[in-house]
């Protein structure tokens, strides 16, 4: 017997991988299908059209996403379709791997979606787009909270690192126009938005390819200015690249909020070469009190990657000693990932499974402490905290500081996103706290 056909038509279901820059795309995916009529599945098994936007800067990303796809039952006239950073890298190739995938499309294209779709109905189709267009930012968006914005104010990077991939999937940096970015942050602020989160490859050389007139730090004093935002925060920040006029803004304009991720990658001056970061170990910790001195109550978080080809016991632990004396408020490790057509990826000296997984815990576990100490700082604080939505746990919901720390809340019922929080205790990754007050 077949099976039902439970699929409700013209309805999606997006499943989403990868960073921020995704989260958000995803939001315009969801925009352009709903201006064409279709509306958010109650669960993947009964989707018309099922999205998967996908991230390959480590092999494991890839992994999940070839594992998800198979997992997917296919039937009736029900379209796959895959996006974002592994469509960019394997185009086609996807479609003739899977077997099932109906539909391959850059952001570029996302425009195009309906047509695609309608199309892929009947063969499979792979659409990539040209990068320049960079269309997506002008494209509708269903925003996923109604009290914060993820803003991208450029796409694409412009550095080499040898290990990633991002340049060659996303392309050049191509900044936004200042009056569009300006323009879309005026809309959100009217429509409630209080807090915005700027997102580049690299947002410190926003603007580079604009002209003289143009830089981060202007755009963020712009920004800061416009009425109802309350909070600005960004990311990704290059350490080559952030200016002492960007400290200055953070330190002087009160809705910039005190919160920097600044990836290291490595302690070691020979990895951080190889890694062609431009920057050696001394000028990052010089620019991490740079940044401390002048912002003050100053979150940074980093990015670390551990088993970079040849990476040494002292390389290693010239890596534990910068994390230990920068003392991270928190840190996202990465196992290195081999990804072919990096500079990194023809490089010898690869280290071993075992050796990574050892040195991996003993950082791990150093950030932990370090974490801890950090979390047990604001304990006993006041503290600002934007609420985001209900928190894995239970009854509660879940909110962010300026510093970016995440705060568990009882639920203080249907009322202003921004409230004012004792912060009552720490655990490993978040705060405890009790709302005292709404701001106005
Ligand atoms: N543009 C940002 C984000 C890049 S991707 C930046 O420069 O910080 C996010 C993080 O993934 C990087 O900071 C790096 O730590 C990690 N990463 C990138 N490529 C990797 C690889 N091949 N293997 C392991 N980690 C990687
Ligand atoms: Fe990748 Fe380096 Fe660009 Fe970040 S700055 S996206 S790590 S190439």
């Amino acid at each position: 017997m077949s099976q039902p056909d439970t699929t409700e038509h013209s309805s999606y279901h997006i499943r989403t991988f990868g960073c921020q820059m995704n989260v958000h795309d995803s939001e315009h995916i969801a925009g352009v299908l709903e201006s064409h009529g279709y509306h958010k599945a109650t669960d993947i098994d009964s989707a018309d059209v099922i999205i998967f936007n996908t991230c390959c800067v480590r092999q494991s990303a890839e992994d999940r996403v070839w594992g998800n796809l198979g997992a997917v039952r296919k039937g009736g006239s029900r379209v796959l379709a895959v996006c974002g950073c592994m469509a960019q890298r394997h185009g086609l190739g996807i479609i003739e791997r899977s077997g099932g995938v109906d539909l391959v499309f850059g952001m570029e294209a996302l425009g195009r979606l309906g047509d695609l779709i309608e199309t892929a109905r009947s063969a499979p189709v792979c659409d990539l787009g040209v990068v320049e267009e960079a269309a997506i930012d002008g494209l509708p968006a269903v925003r996923s909270s109604r009290a914060q914005a993820w803003v991208p104010i450029s796409h694409g990077c412009d550095n080499n690192c040898s290990y990633c991939v991002v340049p060659r999937v996303r392309g050049p940096e191509r900044s936004r126009s200042e009056q569009d970015v300006l323009e879309e942050i005026g809309r959100l602020a009217a429509d409630g938005v209080l807090e915005v989160i700027l997102l580049g490859q690299n947002v410190n050389s926003y603007g580079r390819d604009l002209g003289a007139a143009h830089s981060f730090a202007k755009l963020l004093e712009k920004i800061a200015q416009i009425d109802g935002i309350k909070r600005v925060k960004f990311e990704t920040s290059h350490p080559g690249d952030l200016s002492d006029e960007v400290l200055d803004v953070m330190a002087t304009c009160p809705p910039v909020c005190e919160y920097l991720h600044l990836p290291v990658q490595s302690g070691s001056d020979r990895i951080l070469s190889l890694m062609n970061r431009r920057y050696d170990r001394d000028f990052y910790m010089q620019t991490a009190q740079r940044a401390r001195d002048k912002v003050d109550g100053l979150t940074l978080t980093t990015d670390i990657i551990v088993g970079f080809p040849t990476e040494t016991e002292e390389d290693f632990l010239s890596t534990l000693d910068l994390v230990e004396r920068v003392g991270f408020d928190a840190a996202y490790m990465f196992i290195y990932s081999h990804r072919q057509g990096t500079a990194a990826a023809s490089m010898r000296g690869e280290v071993s499974r075992q050796v990574i997984g050892g040195r991996f815990a003993r950082l791990a576990d150093l950030q932990a402490r370090l974490t801890a100490a950090s979390l047990a700082r604001v304990t006993g604080e006041r503290a600002e905290v934007l609420i985001e939505g209900p928190s894995r746990r239970g009854g509660l919901v879940s909110g962010r500081t300026r510093g970016h720390r995440v705060v568990l809340m009882e639920h203080p019922g249907p009322s202003m996103p921004l409230v004012e929080v004792h912060i009552d205790s720490a655990g490993k990754h978040s705060l405890r706290g009790t709302i005292l007050r709404e701001y106005d």
